[in-house]
């Protein structure tokens, strides 16, 4: 069987005022139902993009997908009439984002603009889509789901509104589920219950979850397969543990030397140095070079180093992927 979600050399082109930004450049990657796959990257990497164009959120100005294929079940969305791709997305593809608040419309009730996807959608009746909506602010786990249902957005904690988010994004029965940062803007232990709360949801329905985030610490216990982006490409893809145990990549390792650790505390943290670079301007040769430790002359000259096979399931973009393994 097809998988639900097949990325192939996706390309996403922005044009800006100084010039053409290369947002996306090649990037591939699978998800398998049942199946949580980390996006890892810097802001501005285009791992945001990346969910975008999967979407079908950013095929108007400034930004373009030029090349690629996006396959949903062995189908390329971007080569569907508008109306069937649409209506894969509504259904099959669903997505979260950091900011519930803007998500949802402050002037309906929660229970209104869940009802809204069940009349839209299933054309349901008023009742019966109010009484699927309770079921599934129940389901998010929000109590008094009875009488929030007839509460405003402005009305929940911004934990308990990224919860209606959630349970919007579930209404449907989606195959595949994308979490844009989902937890980025609640503090510490609300983002363990949501994060929790997501990889409970996604066991149980076996959906694909494809979670883009800059933070390592939050994928360790949740995610099974990390893609780790830099200036528009994947440079490192391996499975979790793997990545923890032995990153190929040098930005990889610089991004798990700057997760905050309880035993370290108040040493300093070895964030990586400098920015990424610009969209614009990407450095010659490996994008990450002005930043690495282990830069040679090689790194500084194209091609851009390709996806090494660092073993049967696991890929590092880096010339020198060995010594950096080794290297712990
Ligand atoms: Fe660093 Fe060179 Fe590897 Fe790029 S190719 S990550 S610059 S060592
Ligand atoms: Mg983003």
């Amino acid at each position: 069987d097809a998988l639900p979600l097949e990325v192939k050399d996706l390309q996403v082109e922005f044009r800006t005022r100084n010039g053409i930004a290369r947002a996306v450049n090649g990037v591939s990657f699978n998800l398998r139902a049942g199946e949580t796959r980390a996006i890892l990257g810097e802001s501005g990497c285009g791992k945001s993009v990346t969910a975008q164009a999967i979407m079908g959120i950013l095929d108007s100005p400034p930004g373009f997908v030029t090349g690629g294929e996006i396959r949903y079940r062995g189908v390329d969305l971007l080569k569907l009439p508008e109306a069937q791709r649409r209506r894969v997305r509504a259904n099959r593809i669903a997505m979260i984002f950091q900011d519930a608040l803007s998500a949802l419309n402050p002037v309906f009730t929660v229970g209104f603009q869940l009802g809204e996807l069940f009349r839209k959608h299933r054309g349901m009746s008023r009742s019966d889509s109010k009484a699927r909506a309770v079921e599934l602010l129940d389901l998010v786990k929000i109590p008094a789901a009875k009488q929030r249902v007839n509460e405003y957005p402005h009305q929940f904690s911004g934990g308990m509104r990224q919860r209606v988010m959630i349970a919007m994004a579930l209404a449907l029965d989606p195959e595949v589920l994308i979490a844009d940062e989902p937890t980025t803007a609640l503090d510490v232990t609300v983002q363990a219950q949501i994060m929790a709360l997501l990889a409970e949801l996604q066991r149980e329905r076996n959906m694909g979850l494809l979670l883009i985030t800059h933070d390592m610490g939050v994928v360790a216990d949740v995610a099974d397969q990390i893609s780790v982006m830099y200036a528009g490409r994947v440079i490192e893809e391996a499975p979790v543990r793997d990545i923890y145990e032995s990153p190929a990549h040098p930005y990889t390792k610089g991004l798990l030397e700057s997760i905050p650790r309880l035993d370290l505390k108040g040493q300093e943290l070895s964030a990586i140095k400098g920015l990424p670079p610009l969209l614009t301007d990407i450095p010659k040769g490996c994008a990450f070079n002005p930043r690495c430790r282990y830069a040679q002359d090689a790194c500084r000259q194209d091609p851009v180093p390709p996806l090494y096979q660092v073993a049967p399931v696991r890929s590092a973009a880096c010339h020198f992927w060995k010594e950096v393994k080794a290297d712990v």
